[in-house]
């Protein structure tokens, strides 16, 4: 049983299910809890491996125990009492044989002071200090014994756990799952012993019960090997999934589509440039790609203003000249009418009509629109995610383009997959300015083919990036006068607000009112996500036409916006922004033959990151050396929004520091699947099978 299918159709992220019935020794309460860590199954308990250990297989001497090392104490209770001195606290003198220490507890149970009563025997776990009555531990754990109760023999496993889930209850089920469940490994012997790694039931007793010869700390370092024999698993899990996902694709039926070179070639003819290399090559592979009767699955990867449109151009046009549709999705109202202007200027002299698709059209037209793309009438049309909506049919569908992917999530590119015919796949192009780190790459998106524009257009003048304070706000107002009087156009974006929209739009307001004010020769429009679209679309169509000199603008400009001619961009509170918004933002100047420049505005004081990523933006031009600045600076997860990306989580790998790891388990899936496929479906039962249910989802 081949499991995962597609990553695409399994967001790990995905609501949970309802509660989990649970299994034998695991009711349906208990079952609901544990859903909650993630584990649906015994074998999720088995892979549910501690954060960290506790040493209590031995016991230290009161008067041996050094100050601010956790250390393991069994001591008689000398008294128990409730001391409402200050705050009202739990304190409990103790001894052992060679000295005495007092235990406070501001938060405490009537029962733990029953439990801990004078006489009674406790061994206590914790961090002793100075106190101003002499030795103390401020809430240490504490367990009552009977005299001679043997010490346990392996290090404590501290487990990741939710509210309601005692550590000593994790345990025990862990344990149980652990002798109840036996694990094979499924590497094979000689690779195992080539790479010092222990077998994997090793492995996994090892890290769940240490015996008290290794060290607590040794244990924690995820470099050990013990560590390393799970984190190649869990890759190799991944990479087993991805490419099975990437061959079941291959498998499915697309409408082939030869490049016939009648449409695209007037195309090219017509546009007012020529390719660059990079989009020549890219287009062939597309090209290529399309003509196969099994459906792409193409990441078009280029940095902003890397010309990735007229690709998409190309690639529709090919579509059409098969008599097929193409649709083109793009994120946002403003980008999908930039596109569908742009398209429509380049196609209408071809006698290609485009049909236009979003939220903002009035029913009437829309429906007409609707109409026509379910008759075939039009071929190629362009829209947000109104493309994706229910009355729209595309009975020809045949390729599919989305604009900066990353914004969308999985189950909007699956509806666009769902649009078409039945018993086929359309081809997806994906695209995006975000470059994708070598390991991200090999991992995350190791079920894409790639292509990359790694070539900007000629005649592109670099942008100058300057970090400005504050405080000299009029000057850079000048600048703005100036650039604008020269015939340039600027974009003055406004702080990002996360807390609050309503704040956000106050200050793009205030921005906007500034500026009219200090700037009374030109002509200021203001966008934002609140304008309704005919609005926005307007003000857009007057800066496009130079009416409108200085746009400001939240970051509903961020992605796409294409306007030659502004050579200023002017960032408030540039320090707010991630690194790769800053980029983004950057990136809409340098588009013409002007010299651009960029200038962040900073408010002090500046946070650590605030500061690496002001720095990182300043130094730095290329968005693959950005991307891996973003990358360090917040890590994987969030870098590429992988929770949408639809590709399991690792939960103990780390695609940075275990690179090499990666890599191989690369390699390893490969010939597992060729080799030993029964061993292949154990692998990703094991890591995704409890989550099977969210993996249909
Ligand atoms: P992005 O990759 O960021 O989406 P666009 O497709 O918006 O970039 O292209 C940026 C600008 O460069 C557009 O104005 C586009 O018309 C222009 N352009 C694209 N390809 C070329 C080329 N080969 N030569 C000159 N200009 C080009
Ligand atoms: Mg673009």
């Amino acid at each position: 049983m081949p499991v995962p299918v597609e990553p695409a159709a399994a967001p790990p992220a995905a609501p949970r299910k309802p509660a989990q019935r649970g299994w034998p020794g695991v009711g349906p309460q208990l079952a609901e809890r544990l859903a909650k860590l993630d584990i649906f199954a015994p074998a999720d308990l088995i892979l549910h491996l501690p954060l960290r250990y506790e040493d209590e297989t031995r016991l230290t001497r009161l008067a041996d125990a050094r100050p601010g090392v956790p250390v393991q104490c069994e001591v008689e209770v000398q008294s128990c009492e409730i001391t409402h001195g200050g705050r009202r606290q739990l304190v409990v003198r103790a001894t052992d044989a060679s000295g005495e220490v007092m235990l406070r507890f501001v938060h405490f149970y009537p029962n733990q002071q029953k439990q801990m009563a004078a006489g009674a025997r406790l061994r206590i776990f914790g961090e002793l200090r100075d106190g101003f009555f002499g030795a103390e531990m401020i809430h240490p754990r504490v367990r009552p014994v009977a005299a001679g109760e043997p010490l346990p023999e392996s290090l404590t496993p501290i487990y990741p756990t939710t509210a309601g889930m005692a550590q000593s209850a994790l345990r025990k089920l862990i344990g149980g799952a652990l002798r109840h469940n036996p694990v094979h490994d499924d590497l094979p012997e000689t690779l195992r012993q080539r790479l010092h790694l222990p077998s994997l039931p090793d492995a996994l007793r090892l890290l769940h019960a240490p015996p008290p010869s290794v060290s607590a700390l040794d244990m924690e370092d995820r470099g050990h090997p013990a560590w390393q024999r799970i984190k190649l698993d869990e890759l190799l899990a991944q990479q087993i999934s991805l490419r099975r996902a990437y061959a079941a694709r291959r498998a499915k039926n697309a409408p082939a589509l030869p490049l016939h070179d009648t449409l695209t070639r007037s195309l090219l003819e017509q546009l007012p440039f020529a390719l660059t290399g990079a989009q020549s090559r890219a287009f062939a592979e597309i090209a290529r790609d399309l003509a196969s009767p099994h459906p792409m699955q193409r990441l078009l990867q280029g940095d902003v203003g890397s010309g990735k449109t007229c690709v998409a151009a190309l690639a529709m046009l090919q579509a059409a000249e098969n008599g097929r549709q193409a649709v083109l999705m793009a994120p946002t109202e403003i980008l999908a009418e930039q596109h569908y202007r742009k398209l429509s200027d380049w196609l209408a002299p071809l006698g290609i009509e485009v049909a236009w698709l979003s939220g903002s059209r009035r029913k009437k037209e829309r429906e007409a629109t609707v109409a026509r793309l379910a008759g075939g009438q039009v071929l190629l049309a362009v829209g947000t995610h109104a493309l994706i909506e229910d009355p729209v049919a595309l009975p020809l569908l045949a390729l599919a383009v989305v604009d900066e992917q990353h914004r969308f999530g999985v189950r909007q590119r699956l509806a666009l997959r769902e649009k078409g015919q039945a018993g086929e796949s359309p081809h997806m192009l994906m695209m995006s300015a975000t470059p994708i780190p070598r390991t991200l790459a090999m991992s995350y998106y190791a079920d894409l083919d790639v292509s990359v524009l790694d070539e900007l257009p000629p005649g592109r003048t670099p942008i100058v990036t300057k970090l400005i304070k504050d405080e000299r706000r009029d000057e850079v107002i000048q600048r703005v006068r100036d650039a604008c009087l020269q015939g340039r156009q600027a974009y003055w974006v406004c702080p990002l607000i996360e807390e609050s929209e309503a704040l956000q739009l106050k200050t793009a307001e205030e921005s906007f009112e500034m500026l009219s004010a200090a700037l009374p020769e030109l002509t200021i429009g203001l966008v934002h996500g609140r304008l309704k679209n005919d609005q926005k679309s307007a003000t857009m169509a007057a800066f496009i036409a130079n009416q409108v000199q200085v746009l400001v603008a939240t970051t509903v400009i961020e992605v796409g916006v294409d306007v030659p001619n502004a050579s200023l961009m002017v960032i408030e509170h540039a320090e707010r922004f991630g690194l790769a918004q800053l980029h983004q933002l950057r990136g809409r100047v340098g588009r013409g033959v002007h010299e651009s420049v960029c200038i962040l505005l900073f408010a002090q004081p500046l946070s650590q990151t605030g500061r690496e990523r002001l720095k990182a933006i300043y130094e730095h031009t290329d968005g693959f050396v950005i991307a891996r600045e973003d990358l360090r600076i917040r890590g994987p997860g969030e870098f590429i929004g992988a929770r949408q990306s639809g590709v399991p989580l690792l939960r103990y790998a780390d695609l940075e520091a275990d690179a090499p790891l990666v890599e191989l388990a690369r390699d390893l899936a490969e010939s597992t699947l060729r080799d030993a496929p029964q061993l292949a479906d154990e692998v990703t039962r094991r890591w995704f099978g409890g989550r099977a249910s969210l993996l249909k989802a």
